[in-house]
Order: C-alpha cells, then structure tokens, then sequence
C-alpha cells in the first residue's frame, strides 16, 4: 500500500521475492486483510487466490499468519503498536515452527527463439518472458479467473515477434548475429532464461550484451512528458553511449536507471556476467491482476520503445568491440 491505493511492493508475490531474494528461507505474510476467508484463523496457507497466484510456487514457504501472530511476534522485541513507519528488523530470538505440504507437478515448457545472421561470430540478444499467471479456478462453481497479462508480458512479447521482422527486413547485414528469444516460466521465478544462461544456444563469451523488454505497454508521463525507464546502465561501460536520450521518433525520453531493479530475466544474464539491460514503462495498479487488459497498452508508446530496441541492438551488434561487463553493486541482492 502507498497509504491509499495498493501497490506492486504490497503484494505478498512481491514481499515474498523480496524476502527470498534477500536470503529468506521461508516467508510469514501478516496484515492481509482485504477479505481473506479465515484470517481469523492462525494460519492459513494461500487463502485468496485472486490476489496471490504464485505464492505456493515460490520455492520458498510461504503462510499468512493471523494478526494475533504478528503482534506476538512483535510483542516479543517490546514493539505494542506497530505504525506505517515500522521498517524492518530483526526478531531476535524468535523462533516459528510450522509445516508446508507442497504438491510438485512436472510441465514441460520452452524457450522460443530465432535468430538473423550476422558479420561475426559474436551475438546480441532480445529477449522477453513470453508466459504469465494463466487461469485458475477460483470460484466455488469451478468457473475459472484469467490473468491477460496484456502488459506483463505480452507486450515484450510482440515486441521481440516486432523486432525480429525489423532486422529481418533491413538490408544490411547486422555486424554480429542477433538472437531473439521469448522465454519461458519467468513468472515463477526466471526458470526459462535461468535454463537459457545454464544451457546457452550459443557460446556465453562470444554474447556482447542482452536487452530485455518486460512491461513496455504502460508508457506515461514521468515529468510531464512520456518516458520509458531502461534498468541495468551500470552493466556495461558503453551503455552511456549506446542508449540515446530520447526514441528515434523523438516522442519519448529514455530514462536510464544504474541498478538492476526487479527481478526478470536479463538478471540471469547480469549473474551470467553478460550486460543487461531492461526496458520498463511503468508500475501500475493492474500488475498480477486479471485487470491487466489490452484496453489500458499504450501501443504508440510500445512503437516508439521498440524503435528505441531496434536502434540500441543494432548499435550493439556493429560496435566495435564486445561489451564490457561491469557487474552493478547492487546484483548480489538479486538472485533467484
Ligand atoms: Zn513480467
């Protein structure tokens, strides 16, 4: 929550990743009260559906724990009442036992990629997850709820299918190949591209860099003027360089972020020592809701973030030389 309205860091998805990747070994979500059958109860394992897909697919364990059993918890470091600015701590010599039945299914599901010839034997890489949340059944007469993912992440995804027929039809040769993939399973927890970097298509050291496109359909006006937010700057000393202020039809400002933000798949490649980049247009209210809808894209700005895609890779693809990775200070705290 920002106070009034819900935000992507209050999803318990959200603080789930967040405390996996900071290490946790298993998360307790206390305060979630918009209308959780049982919360009256002291544990309830995964009880609103709507609102929390993932969370038993994790790899963590994850249980709500009642009111009552986060004011104990906090009784027991002298905190009585707890506000807004509470932050984080650590609870010292507090101990929960509890026990997590998880049922494992094996799927099987693939990575899809092509890629267009270059001048070299080197490689760019374009990629986007290409799954999201999917249907489940949620209502007690078996109907089912459906997660469209309209911005996370079909738009990446027609942005790569885009991408890939503008390099195809331009007629010169790009000067190292450029390979365009749409991952798999990122959703729950990067398994597509973290397969890809574990079992690459091609050689690890022969790729200069990776861009990834992971929400690019909510472009607004950040400053007053429409703006599209590229994460990962500090991979690569040439990214300065590389990435322009604004899109080649001049309607948007790329603003650029050091760190790696987030987790999607261009993390596995920053882990893999590749440089990464990621484009983002903004958060929203509709992030892992069935709200995620066609209706909200901003498809004049995704054609100008795709233009901006298609210009850095083919900077990417005839610079001189590969890459040089950096790896950002901030990347030991984002591993999945
Ligand atoms: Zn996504």
């Amino acid at each position: 929550m920002n106070g009034s309205q819900s935000t992507i860091f209050g999803s318990p998805r959200y603080k789930a990743l967040t405390a996996m990747n900071r290490g946790a070994s298993a998360i307790l979500i206390a305060s979630f009260t918009n209308g959780i059958p049982g919360n009256e109860k002291h544990l309830v394992v995964q009880p609103d559906k709507k609102n929390s897909p993932s969370l038993a697919e994790l790899g963590i364990p994850a249980v709500y724990v009642s009111n009552e059993i986060a004011e104990i918890l906090l009784a027991s470091v002298g905190i009585t009442e707890p506000d807004k600015e509470l932050g984080s701590m650590l609870l010292e010599g507090v101990r929960a036992d509890f026990t997590v039945e998880l049922k494992r299914e094996n799927i099987v599901s693939s990575n899809v990629a092509g890629y267009i010839e270059g001048d070299s034997p080197e490689w760019v890489i374009i990629g986007a997850h290409y799954d999201h949340l999917g249907v489940e059944s949620v209502f007690d007469d078996g109907s089912m709820l459906f997660y469209p993912g309209a911005d996370d992440n079909a738009s990446g995804t027609a942005g790569v299918l885009e991408l890939a027929r503008l390099f195809s039809e331009s007629p010169d040769m790009p000067g190292r190949n450029i390979m365009f993939i749409c991952f798999t399973a990122e959703e729950i927890g990067q398994i597509g591209s973290a397969y890809y970097v574990e079992n690459p298509l091609v050689p690890l050291d022969k790729t200069s860099a990776m861009v990834n496109m992971d929400m690019i359909g909510r472009v607004v006006e950040v400053d007053g003027e429409p703006a599209c937010t590229i994460q990962g700057e500090n991979s690569a000393s040439e990214w300065i360089e590389i990435i322009p202020e604004r899109t080649p039809d001049n309607a948007l400002r790329l603003l650029t972020q050091p760190n790696p933000i987030g987790g999607s798949d261009y993390i596995q490649f920053l882990n893999a020592g590749i440089p990464s980049i990621n484009f983002f247009s903004s958060a929203h209210d509709d992030y892992h809701k069935p709200t995620d809808t066609p209706d909200k894209i901003n498809f004049a700005g995704m054609v100008s973030v795709v233009e901006a895609v298609y210009e850095i890779g083919m900077n990417i693809a005839d610079w001189p030389e590969m890459l040089t990775f950096s790896r950002p200070s901030r990347l030991s705290l984002i591993h999945i």
